[in-house]
């Protein structure tokens, strides 16, 4: 009779967050919270941040359900103050930050010339502001705490690639991964590690919502915008899961070294090869 070793997955070690203390933005939806989700069955304590208080809450409460430690925060992540209060709540929690992951983001998509400067300006607000402020933040609670930790950024295919409708978007998504390389730079004597992970699309609210706006353009269809924007240069055709983009996450969460710092990861079937 052969033995099942509850420790090994698919062949490789389970990786484990016990004793961990992570934050996720964004984390009352899509990808957020299923990275919040499988944080917390790998062992962390998980903070939901989000600006929609009552989801977090409902999140917040799901997990706490599994037997996890879990807190939901109201913060709005282009809001210095916000992002400062939300932080300081969680240093007052026994546990120090041990890992963020910066996550919250919008889309908004118009042609270039047709992009009011108010419109441009909120997704920099969101991704870079908020990349920043909470990255900040994080990096104060590690630096004092002395344990050091690892700040893990969403960016997309769109940190290396472009597509048609969205200027901030992809801006903004570029400029993360300069801002996780140099907190990789200036972390590392504090044994503070930064990467960033790049989806492709995943079937979250956020890409719900494009596929009628993009098949507005016309005679596109909405099955056209799947198949032949979406996942047309896919290796299968298939979307990237909330799943796939989880089990990323926690690689970079519980990676003990600086080995894995400054990266990023592509999660995309293959839409961006490196
Ligand atoms: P989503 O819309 O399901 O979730 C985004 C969450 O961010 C929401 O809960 C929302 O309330 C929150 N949020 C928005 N603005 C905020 C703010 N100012 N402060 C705090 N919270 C805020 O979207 P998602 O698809 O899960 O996207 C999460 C991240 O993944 C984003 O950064 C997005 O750019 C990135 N991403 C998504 C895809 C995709 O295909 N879904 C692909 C690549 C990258």
């Amino acid at each position: 009779m052969s033995v099942i070793d509850p420790s090994v997955v698919h062949g490789t070690t389970r990786l484990s967050l016990a004793g961990k203390t992570a934050l996720v933005t964004g984390s009352a939806s899509g990808l957020g919270r299923r990275i919040a989700e499988v944080f917390a069955e790998a062992g962390a304590a998980v903070v939901i941040a989000d600006l929609r208080l009552a989801e977090a809450q409902a999140c917040a409460d799901a997990i706490a359900c599994q037997g996890a430690r879990s807190l939901a925060l109201a913060m709005d992540v282009t809001d210095e103050a916000a992002v400062e209060a939300g932080f300081a709540r969680v240093r007052g929690q026994p546990g120090a930050l041990d890992i963020l992951v910066s996550n919250a983001g919008i889309q908004i998509v118009a042609p270039i010339q047709d992009f009011g400067f108010a419109e441009w300006k909120k997704p920099l607000a969101v991704h870079l502001d908020g990349g920043f402020l909470t990255a900040r933040a994080a990096v104060r609670q590690m630096m004092a705490s002395g344990r050091g930790g690892s700040i893990i950024v969403m960016g997309a295919v769109h940190s290396k690639h472009s597509s048609r409708l969205k200027a901030p978007y992809v801006a903004a998504k570029h400029g993360l991964e300069g801002l996780a390389k140099v907190i990789a730079k200036e972390g590392a004597p504090h044994n503070i590690r930064s990467n960033v992970i790049c989806p492709g699309f995943v079937r979250t609210p956020l890409v719900e919502k494009q596929i009628p706006q993009q098949a507005q353009e016309p005679g596109i269809s909405e099955s056209d915008v799947i198949e032949n924007v979406m996942l047309e240069d896919t290796v299968d055709g298939r979307f990237t899961t909330v799943d796939d983009v989880a089990q990323a996450a926690l690689t970079f969460a519980a990676w003990p070294s600086n080995a894995l710092t400054g990266q990023s990861l592509v999660v995309s079937h293959g839409w961006f090869m490196q």
